[in-house]
């Protein structure tokens, strides 16, 4: 059976927003670790994080991934920002553990003229400040579309910082349909070979989920600008290969689709179910 879900607001609640997957067919979501744009975090609710563990597993859900804010920069030229992004990704993984959550998405940054390597450098050192034992949860780092200075735009900018982590079991990669595409992944004619490169590059035991996105602009347009499923340049055909292929079809996959209502998302999510063989 096919693992889809969609991003979700924690607005009403943790166990509110599981249901709410369940009501849109998901059987995994997304949502924010604290407002995407903020800082402020709202305390959290053990008795509500406890009852949304419980409903996952009372409902067999597939695992659920937890995101951090896009405005976070890991990289950042000025210590203070660096500071930021490193204490709220230190709090979020202690959130993350207290939800139970396996998984915890991050952007790796923008390097805005330092240059590749020192951004590569300076995103690994935050995860080795912050990673430890004390969390079940694995970091994922999402691929990028490589828009301005942004790193993780290839698999060896990813390869490179997963080689700097120390705690290797802690650490896995989020693929992004959208992301890749406008990096320059042709998965669009050539899923197979990209999927082989991504093996050979970090190796497909990292991979732990998937962004579904469409695509606005063409391959290797390095922006990150998402359409809904079919209604891109990635096209539906190729979404229908992806869905099915060997080597991710057991995965999770999860809607970052623009939409403003959440029935859209259900139907996303219907049409793709509808698409696996
Ligand atoms: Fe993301
Ligand atoms: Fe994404
Ligand atoms: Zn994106």
């Amino acid at each position: 059976m096919l693992h889809i879900g969609c991003h979700l607001s924690p607005s009403n609640g943790l166990l509110s927003m599981a249901q709410t997957a369940t009501s849109l067919g998901a059987d995994t979501f997304q949502f924010f670790s604290r407002n995407p744009r903020g800082s402020k975090a709202k305390s959290l609710d053990e008795t509500d994080a406890a009852a949304m563990d419980a409903y996952l597993r009372e409902q067999c859900f597939a695992p659920i991934l937890v995101h951090a804010p896009y405005t976070l920069n890991p990289c950042a030229e000025k210590p203070e920002t660096m500071q930021f992004a490193e204490l709220v990704m230190a709090d979020d993984l202690r959130r993350c553990t207290a939800m139970r959550t396996p998984f915890y998405n991050f952007h790796p940054g923008s390097h805005v003229g330092q240059g590749e390597a020192v951004g590569i450098e300076k995103t690994a050192a935050l995860l080795n400040r912050i990673l430890s034992d004390e969390t079940d949860t694995i970091v994922l780092i999402e691929t990028m579309s490589g828009q301005g200075s942004e790193i993780g735009g290839s698999f060896e900018g990813v390869r490179a910082i997963i080689d700097r982590v120390g705690m290797q079991h802690r650490i896995g990669v989020c693929l992004d349909t959208c992301h890749v595409f406008q990096a320059g992944y042709d998965i669009v004619n050539d899923l197979d070979g990209v999927l082989t490169a991504f093996d050979r590059v970090i190796g497909l035991d990292r991979l732990h989920f998937l962004h579904l996105n469409d695509a606005k602009f063409e391959l290797g347009a390095h922006k990150d600008r998402h359409a809904a499923i079919g209604e891109g340049t990635i096209g539906l055909d190729a979404f229908r290969r992806i869905v099915n292929h060997p080597a991710l079809r057991e995965l999770p996959f999860c809607l970052e689709t623009p939409h403003e209502a959440l029935d859209e998302y259900a139907a996303e999510i219907a049409l793709l179910r509808e698409m696996t063989e």
